[in-house]
């Protein structure tokens, strides 16, 4: 289906509304029927039907239909965070025993679900490093039934080869999820190449303006339905229709944004990627790096979210840097308009500088809509305040 059909005209029925050109937010948690024949007949699709706002609302029922087509799906579900979605997407795939294998270093409550609550369910998971297949391979046991992937991740950005997890997993009878938060579907279909499901935090792209918490699942008919059936309706992470509507209003602007930002980030990465003060990029779409001709293969760009490694000898001239920037928010998250640096050295205290294993001179920028030309004066003004 065509982008600009999908994100102008899929799922609006104006005249379900006084021919209104935007959807109204049907902030409504219940739903009357005429007849007992009526509610009965409802009453067996709590998933199409609006009946109850915690299984289908209108609005979020037409959010629901552009979401999965973006991203060639047969349907989608969204939730109130993308931790929700991650975890609504994992448990409906795994009971007590079963085998998880997922990348090394996923989003960090994702690691959280398998390690700490599936955990105590019985659920084992086992970590791998995701850049070559056969570690998959060597992974697998007789009970593994899911691979959880983060292709690339959102921080050092590693791939993982879609095309042959995905023929490994199918011979081997595993459910594959992937979280494609990072390229969102404009940017990358996952479920094009084979995937099961994907999960997205829709607080990121999706949404773009900093201004809710949402989540996505995208997958087949049987795969939405399982998840509905269970997790879905029975955590109950429901989004609200006043975010629904906002993430509809979001998504017109969707494809725009990313061709904008993907825009602004290619020549704020070919300034710093010459930099006497960067020792390293970590960008998908970085020709030096060793994954390129992967990324080029499965992603059509690469959005604003990249890292350096700052020539830095102390933390103190990473502070001093970081602190120095004016147009970049210090924050977590991404995805929004606006231009963001998360340095890693805020993981770390004066007394305790290994706290994580990560490199303290990492810092990961996500750039939004500013100027370019102005985000680069920016970081140039910044990296004057360190010594030479
Ligand atoms: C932010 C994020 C999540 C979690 O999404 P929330 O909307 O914050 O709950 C999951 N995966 C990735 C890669 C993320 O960046």
């Amino acid at each position: 289906m065509e982008q600009s059909y999908i994100t102008n005209h899929l799922g609006e029925d104006r005249q379900q509304y006084f021919d209104a050109i935007a959807p109204p937010i049907i902030q409504s948690s219940n739903f009357a029927f005429h007849s007992v024949a009526h509610m009965r007949d409802k009453l067996k699709d709590e998933m199409n039907y609006p009946l109850y706002t915690r299984g289908c609302n209108p609005t979020v029922a037409i959010l629901r239909k552009k979401i999965a087509a973006l991203a060639s799906g047969e349907d989608a579900l969204v939730l109130s965070s993308g931790s929700a979605a991650v975890s609504a997407a994992v448990t409906a795939q795994v009971k007590q025993g079963d085998h998880v294998i997922c990348v090394a270093r996923p989003y960090s409550w994702t690691n959280k679900l398998l390690d700490k609550t599936l955990h105590r369910f019985g659920v084992n998971t086992t970590y791998i490093d995701g850049t070559d297949i056969a570690h998959f391979q060597q992974a697998i046991l007789p009970n593994t039934t899911l691979i959880f992937l983060e292709s690339p991740n959102s921080l050092t950005f590693e791939l993982q080869d879609i095309e042959a997890v995905v023929q490994l997993a199918k011979a081997n009878n595993i459910t594959t999820i992937m979280d494609n938060s990072y390229a969102s579907p404009i940017f990358q279909k996952p479920l094009e190449m084979g995937i099961d499901m994907t999960v997205h935090s829709a607080t990121k792209y999706f949404a773009g303006h900093s201004d809710l918490v949402a989540g996505v699942i995208i997958g087949s008919h049987t795969h939405i339905r399982k998840i509905f059936e269970g997790a879905y309706m029975t955590f109950g992470a429901t989004i609200s229709p006043h975010d629904a509507w906002l993430m509809l209003r979001s998504l017109r602007t969707l494809p725009i944004r990313m061709q904008h930002i993907a825009d602004n980030t290619e020549k704020i990465v070919r300034h710093l990627k010459q930099h006497p003060k960067v020792e390293h990029l970590y960008y998908p779409f970085d020709k030096d790096n060793p994954q390129y001709a992967l990324a080029k293969k499965q992603m059509k760009r690469a959005p604003g979210l990249f890292s350096i490694l700052l020539k830095a000898n102390e933390i103190t001239e990473v502070e001093r840097f970081v602190d120095a920037l004016q147009l970049f928010h210090l924050a977590v998250s991404w995805g929004g308009y606006e231009s963001l640096v998360f340095p890693l050295c805020v993981l770390q205290t004066s007394e305790n500088y290994s706290f994580t294993d990560r490199p303290f001179n990492l810092i990961r920028f996500s750039v939004g809509l500013d100027t370019p030309e102005e985000l680069i004066k920016d970081l140039d003004r910044a990296f004057a305040q360190i010594a030479v």
